[in-house]
């Protein structure tokens, strides 16, 4: 765990919740975002990001529309698989399904195998999927990044009786990956010009109370060994439940501290793309997740996760409702077109 920072005000209904798809939940009260919904987030039906140079505003057809009806598809083909707690077989055809995608996509697919010990012993045999846009840009590469496990426990469910229960992890892991097929979709129809890796990262969701290292294990395989490989990014965004209802994405407080000017550059895209209401400009709390990792070994990584110092995550968050159902296209197309205005402005 993170040391509690001090200017942080460590809420008790925060600390109740326990651990995370990250561990320290400590939050400023100061927050003033509001707990709302945004308004723009209409779901576009037809229009895909079909190649369009012909429009005559050159800066808004600049920007492809992200598709969040195909985002959904490919969100529910990995909740159909069933949990991807790893070792499972639907963590292994989950994990195919990535590759084949990303493939399709035409990016460049490396598979990263490795074991992991979680905190009880279990040996989780784990794959991270790496995908290069345009790999031959060897500088200021800019990293998307999601993870694809599921937790094995829905151990913070309100019925007790449903703790050991896997969940499905539609917004907490599918929805991020979802987002990132979407958006390796979009890169296929419209190259950026520069260099852009797609990571879905394994083993991220086996983690339990007071193990800061039981967590994002497979964030930590790749950050430690992406130097040897040649694959270190400029900086990194991660995607982590980024489809759930009244979502709201205030500042990660590592993020923040890291990665201030990649931090604010996202929120100006998302203000650009007409989705500002979903990124209130105040103070979230400190959420171990995968971009920690990166953050240690010296990449500006920040995290767009649902977490509201007041509220803490959404309500869903490792229990058995974290299912498909649970689930507002207008956060995955909030966050998918802020990406996608990032990536292409
Ligand atoms: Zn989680």
């Amino acid at each position: 765990m993170q040391k509690i920072i001090g200017a942080l005000v460590v809420t008790a209904a925060i600390l109740t919740a326990g651990v995370s798809c990250g561990g320290a939940r400590n939050g400023s009260a100061t927050g003033a975002g509001t707990a709302s919904t945004g308004t723009a987030g209409s779901v576009d039906g037809a229009t895909t990001g079909s190649v369009n140079g012909s429009a005559p505003d050159a800066a808004a057809a600049s920007v492809p529309e992200f598709n969040a009806d195909s985002a959904y598809v490919y969100l529910k083909r990995q909740v159909d698989f069933g949990p991807r707690v790893p070792n499972s077989e639907a963590h292994r055809k989950t994990g195919d399904m990535l590759v084949a995608e990303l493939k399709r996509s035409g990016a460049q697919v490396h598979e990263q195998r490795f074991d992991a010990t979680a905190f009880d012993g279990t040996v989780l045999h784990s794959r991270n999927i790496f995908a290069r846009f345009n790999p031959e840009k060897e500088t200021a590469r800019l990293l998307l990044l999601a993870h694809y496990d599921t937790r094995p426990w829905a151990d913070q469910d309100p019925d007790e009786s449903k703790h050991k229960q896997p969940i499905d992890g539609a917004n907490d892991g599918a929805s991020g990956v979802a987002i990132l097929l979407e958006t390796a979709r979009q890169l296929a129809i419209k190259n950026p010009g520069y260099g852009i890796d797609i990571l879905f990262v394994d083993a991220e969701d086996y983690g339990t109370d007071n193990r800061e290292d039981s967590w994002a294990m497979g964030a930590k395989y790749f950050a430690d060994n992406m130097d040897a490989n040649g694959w270190r990014p400029s900086r990194a965004i991660l995607l982590d439940m980024v489809g759930g209802g009244n979502a709201q994405f205030p500042y990660e407080y590592y993020s923040q501290q890291a990665a201030p000017e990649l931090n604010t550059q996202f929120r100006q895209a998302a203000g650009a793309a007409g989705y500002a209401s979903y990124f209130p400009q105040s103070m979230g709390g400190a959420v171990t997740d995968d971009h920690v990792k990166l953050i240690e070994q010296g990449v500006p990584a920040i995290d767009i996760i649902d977490y509201d110092p007041r509220q803490g995550f959404n309500p869903t968050w490792h229990t058995v409702s974290d299912n498909i159902g649970n689930i507002d296209k207008t956060t995955l197309k909030a966050v998918g077109q802020s990406l996608l205005q990032f990536i292409y402005k």
